[in-house]
């Protein structure tokens, strides 16, 4: 079997690349695990010196990964560079910066029961890690997962998505180009049964971003066996606009919050309230930026094609559901004078929609953006939260202390004020979402610590013959009484405290 990657902006083949035969998982995992026992057996030092390599191999072919990611999705260069690549090096840059802080054993506080004692936390690499990433950021999505876990010491299975192989290819030679030992990464090829197929092989930690339908699958599988699960899924955000926001910037920012990538961001604007006495304005503002877009695949264009046959089908399902409830188009083409076989689709901004369409409640991921009113902050508030997601949100108003009052009030893994979406590209901010957007999150300290088992270490020199907590028992009910109410209670009793304490110590 092969995986055939076509160019979606022009239909062209461009290559054809061999699936993993299914019948190869085990090999993967057996070679994936011995190159464990090697490389979670270097220092931290001597693994980053592999990162440090694989920085400088991306920066200098960044112009080639720009171009293949183009190629392989349909999205213009630029959004390629500024909002796949960069992200990546600028992930692998915090990897070297950091992982030495977040992975080197935390000395912690030891309490009164523990007296004399050292206390420290330790993080152990898992083991093999798969990771499955979807089409839409085939190069930030696949390897920001996979370069943490690496960082501490796992071995990564990759099982890219099936839409965009090229990028899953081009991952691979990177990692050869920076010089990586033989199968600490290994790239499984192939779409959701070689997926599956790689989720039954037991990993020790999966990590995917996808759909939720593909979530809920992997997370069953993964309760079979109790493997650990970070799950990246959807999101339908909102972007609320008061009157008092600075409107010229909202629109532009709201314009490219949904269109950048073709919409195809699980984090883009897809949900946009605006104060009502602003309303019409704003409408005016977005279709006058939505018109001056340039749709093409140059470097200057701003909007390349969709990438997924298929994802053009849900949109224009979800057009044709808003249109048929009494959606109203501000800008942009009915889907029946769309071409046909052309995966290029002008954007579209929609108002009058009711809040029970598909394009309010379901993820569209494309290039159309439904606009609603609202009169209270409130309003605003219960509007956003009226989802089944709760990716990322973006709150506009010149009132700060009233954007982070609403902020505070989303159920959202993110909150962007004044601007949109670019949470995900600090690298030192956690990324994840609440409800239907999935489980856990990455980035930031926490997204490299975890793939490793957090170990809870405690020391003793071993010098007392006994613990005062050990047997006998004889007559030390009263005494950790004392101890415990002259410390803890009311108002410290010292005498008592060191009285009992002694006493407590003399039985050794
Ligand atoms: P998207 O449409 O965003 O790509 P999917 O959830 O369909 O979302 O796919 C995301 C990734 O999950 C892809 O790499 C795909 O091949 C993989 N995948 C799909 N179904 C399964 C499955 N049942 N088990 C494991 N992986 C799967």
């Amino acid at each position: 079997m092969v995986l055939v990657a076509v160019n979606p902006a022009t239909g062209e083949r461009i290559e054809e690349i061999e699936e993993t035969d299914i019948g190869k998982v085990q090999t993967f995992y057996e070679n994936s695990r011995r190159a464990f026992s090697r490389w979670s057996g270097l220092s931290l030092d001597e693994r980053l010196g592999y990162f440090r390599r694989l920085k400088k191999v991306m920066a200098e072919a960044m112009d080639e990964i720009a171009k293949t990611v183009s190629l392989d999705t349909g999205k213009v260069p630029t959004d390629a560079l500024v909002s796949d690549v960069m992200p990546t090096i600028e992930s692998i840059e915090f990897v070297l910066k950091h992982a030495k802080k977040s992975l080197s054993p935390q000395k912690v506080k030891t309490p009164l029961l523990l007296f004399g004692k050292t206390s420290c936390v330790e993080y152990m690499p898992r083991g093999v890690v798969l990771v499955i990433s979807p089409w839409n950021y085939p190069l930030q999505l696949a390897m920001v997962p996979a370069v943490s876990a690496l960082a501490g010491g796992n071995t990564v299975i990759l099982k890219p998505s099936e839409v965009t192989p090229l990028v899953g290819k081009l991952i691979e030679s990177l990692f050869q180009r920076a010089g990586f030992p033989e199968h600490v990464l290994q790239v499984a090829h192939g779409g959701k049964e070689v997926g599956s197929a790689f989720v039954n092989g037991k990993p020790d930690y999966i990590f995917f971003t996808g759909s939720v339908k593909t979530g809920k699958i992997i997370q069953k599988a993964a309760a079979e066996h109790l493997i650990p699960t970070t799950l990246e899924l959807g999101g339908k955000d909102p972007f609320i606009v008061f009157a008092d926001a600075n409107l010229e910037r909202a629109a532009k920012g709201a314009v490219w919050a949904a269109f950048t990538n073709c919409g195809q961001v699980c984090m883009s604007a897809e949900r946009i309230f605006v104060e009502k006495s602003v309303f019409p304005e704003f409408v005016e503002r977005l279709k006058e930026e939505t018109r001056s877009l340039v749709l093409g695949q140059g470097e200057d264009a701003d909007i390349g094609s969709m990438t997924f046959p298929g994802q053009k089908e849900i949109v224009r399902e979800h057009v044709l559901d808003a249109l048929a409830r009494g959606a109203k188009f501000e800008t942009g083409e009915h889907p029946d004078r769309w071409t046909e076989d052309s995966l290029f689709v002008k954007p579209m901004v929609m108002t009058n929609v009711p809040l029970d369409a598909k394009i309010m409640k379901e993820e569209t991921f494309g290039p159309v953006l439904p606009v609603v009113p609202f009169e209270t902050e409130e309003e605003a508030v219960k509007l956003a939260n009226d989802t089944e997601y709760g990716l990322n949100a973006s709150v506009w108003s010149n009132d700060l202390e009233r954007a982070r009052r609403v902020a505070a009030k989303l159920v959202s893994g993110a909150v962007v004020i004044n601007d949109a979406v670019i949470s995900v590209a600090n690298p030192h901010l956690p990324f994840g979402g609440a409800k239907n957007s999935g489980i856990g999150r990455y980035h930031g300290k926490d997204g490299l610590r975890i793939f490793c088992h957090e170990k809870a270490l405690v020391i003793d020199r071993g010098r007392l013959k006994r613990e005062v907590q050990w047997y006998p028992y004889k007559g030390t009910y009263p005494l950790f009484l004392r101890l415990f109410q002259s410390y803890f209670g009311e108002r410290k009793n010292w005498f008592a405290f060191f009285q009992s304490f002694l006493r407590l110590m003399k039985r050794n």
